[in-house]
């Protein structure tokens, strides 16, 4: 080997990862060690950055057994470019020990604790809501950017509608270029360290956190990985997210919500699944409500993680509006989307567009398609909009009809207009639009109809309803997670749950309690006010 002629130098790993060839000298913590056919690859940081360092001694075996994950190691590595493929060789590597480790170590950590800091920024909307959350906005922000770091692999979990999407991307987009900055854009050890999936139901599913797990768990055992930091995204708030939560907790993993539903009660900024969850950013915690919506709150913590990011200050006007948000903040996030060159038609299309790409995902991640949607890229952006619309806004006419015709509605003599829809009978069984749709399209349906009176629409499927309510009603007492409880009360036997926002959401129980619940509700809603 004559790679002893090249000159070596002492490097940080920032700056190794940035040349292509050369011998150099770096000290370093061992992140994890990973045995394969060929090489032992050593994952080391020194706080700079991430590199994976090869040793070789025989096909398939531990190479430098001396070394272990933690050690404090000063290495001799070569670089050089094999098929158009980087390689980080080791020429040599000792164990650092003695107070020397502890300086080095010292050092990294510093670097660690200085680089996970979050990007100076303000909120691109003024709102009092957000001012309250800004400690929670930097503790979020150091937590995601110190995993990065540290190599903790990062599952982003969100809700599987626009507003869950546009939150989980806006995260994606300020996260996967910090993978990239800390390992080296040539790597694709981003594919590691970062994964986003959307939940089906509007909290964590337990299929998905063993969906979850189950591949972590098999990483830390094989690689030597770290458990995954979970962020959970217009998911994560409320008690029927317990089970997941606690079950994930279990395996060490750190969990971080970001959500805008109804958490439950709240006392001293605290609520049940704080008891649980590392992190916890949701507007209800500071005396607001559900119109900063989960995209709203991501893109904000996307800023707050990389100020460079691109390409996301629309998905919070975008979120918004699928979200049927109002108030100050929703007003400016939509005006800020516009000067992005973004109509309120083009957002309406593309909020569509997610809900039907949604539909049809179900638990797929749809990595790239539904990015694209986003507008990753921009020129299929408003082929693929198009596209869907055209299908899109043909079925809702189809399913408008439907309505018309078979949604029965009864008007009260206090103000009140109950609109009953059996979705059963009057939409495609796993057909876009989905019961939750077809009920909403109900319920503008009659809002227009009845300008001023209390709406409240009651889409009824065989084992669960879904309902909205207008905001007159709201204001005359109707709140659907109340709702709920005091149908578990009234009905033990139904195996009542559900809940959602105070005006919008859906309740599940067995199908035999179905007539009894449905009639109560309705008696319910009759009285309102
Ligand atoms: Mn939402």
């Amino acid at each position: 080997m004559n790679d002893f002629n090249i000159k070596r130098t002492k490097e940080s790993i920032k700056n190794v990862l940035l040349k292509d060839s050369g011998m150099y000298e770096i000290e370093a913590k061992i992140v994890s060690i990973q045995q394969t056919s060929g090489p032992t690859i050593f994952t080391a940081t020194d706080g700079t950055a991430t590199m994976e360092l090869a040793g070789f001694s025989a096909p398939g075996a531990r190479t430098y057994p001396e070394i272990k994950e933690d050690d404090v190691v000063k290495a001799t590595v070569v670089i050089k470019e094999k098929d158009g493929r980087r390689k980080n060789d080791i020429v040599n590597i000792g164990k650092i020990t003695g107070p020397l480790r502890d300086t080095v170590l010292k050092d990294i950590e510093s670097r660690i604790i200085e680089r996970s800091r979050p990007d100076a920024v303000n909120f691109l909307v003024r709102s009092e809501a957000l001012d309250r959350l800004k400690s929670r906005f930097i503790a979020v922000a150091t937590e995601i950017k110190k995993a990065v770091i540290e190599g903790r692999p990062i599952i982003v979990r969100h809700h599987a509608d626009t507003d869950g999407y546009s939150g989980g991307i806006a995260l994606q987009r300020a996260i996967i270029p910090l993978i990239e900055a800390q390992y080296g854009t040539e790597s694709d050890v981003k594919w590691y360290y970062f994964a986003r999936a959307p939940s089906k139901a509007p909290f964590y599913e337990y299929a998905d956190v063993l969906r979850d797990l189950s591949s972590a768990l098999k990483d830390v055992e094989k690689f030597g990985q770290k458990e995954p930091l979970i962020i959970l995204v217009d998911n994560g708030s409320t008690e029927e997210d317990l089970l997941s939560i606690r079950k994930a907790k279990i395996y060490n993993a750190p969990i971080i919500v970001i959500d805008h539903h109804y958490p439950g009660e709240v006392a001293n900024g605290r609520v049940k699944v704080d008891d649980f969850v590392d992190l916890h950013i949701n507007p209800y915690l500071v005396g607001y409500n559900n119109t900063l919506t989960a995209g709203m709150l991501c893109v904000e913590l996307a800023r707050f993680l990389n100020s460079k990011v691109q390409n996301i200050d629309f998905l919070a006007g975008l979120a918004g509006i699928a979200d049927r948000s109002s108030g100050s903040e929703f007003e400016q996030y939509v005006e800020i989307a516009k000067s992005r060159g973004f109509t309120v038609e083009f957002l309406n299309k593309i909020a569509l567009a997610v809900d039907f790409e949604a539909h049809y995902l179900r638990f797929m991640e749809g990595w790239k398609l539904v990015d694209d949607l986003l507008g990753a890229d921009i020129e299929k952006h408003e082929k693929l909009i198009n596209l869907l619309t055209e299908d899109i806004e043909f079925k809702l006419k189809e399913q408008d009809k439907v309505i018309k015709k078979y949604l029965k509605v009864e008007e009260l003599g206090n103000g009140v207009i109950v609109g009953i829809l059996d979705t059963s009978l009057t939409t495609h069984r796993g057909e876009f639009p989905a019961p939750g749709r077809a009920t909403g399209m109900a319920h503008d349906y009659l809002k227009e109809k009845h300008p001023g009176k209390s709406v409240v629409t009651v889409g009824v499927g065989p084992f669960f309803v879904t309902m909205r309510a207008s905001d007159s009603a709201v204001r005359r007492g109707f709140n659907l997670n109340a709702l709920v409880k005091v149908l578990k009360d009234e009905f033990p036997y139904g195996f009542v749950s559900g809940g959602g926002h105070e005006a919008a959401g859906s309740i599940k129980f067995v199908e035999g309690a179905q007539a009894e619940i449905v009639s109560s509700i309705v008696s319910k809603i009759r009285s309102t006010g």
